[in-house]
């Protein structure tokens, strides 16, 4: 077992602890037999975050109100999940940190409708989720980013290019980002909208 002596530090609450040592014993039987045991990575992506979900570790992804473990996010959650998860498998790391990427913009910013729609099931592992930002000519840049998006009748056209998108493919749902502001509005321009894969297929 790795060297665990860092969680006594006095940064961790006894959650953060139970958090790290109990997913630690978890993977070891739910993850760590199954890593190298799939050729197809998209199933195998997929069965983490169901079994992920299951353990109830995908809880620290979203807020207590919509079956989070905790009121708010909780960043050190975060980071001890997806260290621990990594030392088994950087897929499961991955399906994790997905779900919390996917999920965050819903958790901060959404409606209680869009909330209520989508943080459960992305808790409980039934929902795979994306997050749409990077294009060909915005990485670091996110200012640059060319897609725009513009209202028709009672809903909204995107329209561009995104690449890099985890997820892309298996995702039910993808928050994808697009300029709503003028061209020349940088950062403060962008909007943020909520993708159905079922619809967008
Ligand atoms: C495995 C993987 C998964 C990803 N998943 C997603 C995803 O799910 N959704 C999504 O939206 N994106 C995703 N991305 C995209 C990722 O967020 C971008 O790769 C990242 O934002 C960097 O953009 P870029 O690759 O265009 O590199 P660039 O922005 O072109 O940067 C290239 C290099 O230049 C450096 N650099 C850039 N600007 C500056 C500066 N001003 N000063 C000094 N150095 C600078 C960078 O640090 C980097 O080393 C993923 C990328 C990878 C590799």
């Amino acid at each position: 077992m790795a060297d665990r002596d860092f969680l006594d530090w006095p940064f961790f609450d006894p959650e953060h602890r139970e958090l790290a040592l109990g997913l630690e014993a978890w993977a070891a039987t739910q993850i760590a037999p199954f890593e190298y045991q799939e050729d197809d990575v998209d199933a195998l992506s997929r069965r983490f975050v169901r079994v992920l979900g299951e353990g109830g570790w995908l809880r620290h992804c979203v807020p207590a109100a919509f079956g989070g473990a905790r009121d708010r996010l909780d960043v050190r959650s975060l980071c001890l999940a997806r260290e621990t998860l990594a030392r088994v498998s950087g897929l499961a790391d991955f399906a994790f940190a997905m779900q919390g990427l996917g999920s965050g913009p819903i958790s901060l910013f959404g409606s209680p409708e869009q909330k209520a729609a989508y943080l459960p099931p992305v808790a409980r592992g039934e929902r795979v989720a994306a997050f749409a930002i990077s294009e060909p000519d915005a990485g670091s840049d996110v200012a640059a980013l060319a897609t725009t998006a513009h209202q028709d009748g009672g809903g909204w056209v995107l329209s561009g290019t995104k690449t890099w998108i985890s997820n892309a493919g298996i995702a039910d749902h993808y928050v994808v980002f697009a300029r709503t502001g003028e061209p020349t509005s940088g950062a403060k321009g962008l909007s943020a909208f909520i993708v159905d894969a079922a619809r967008w297929a």
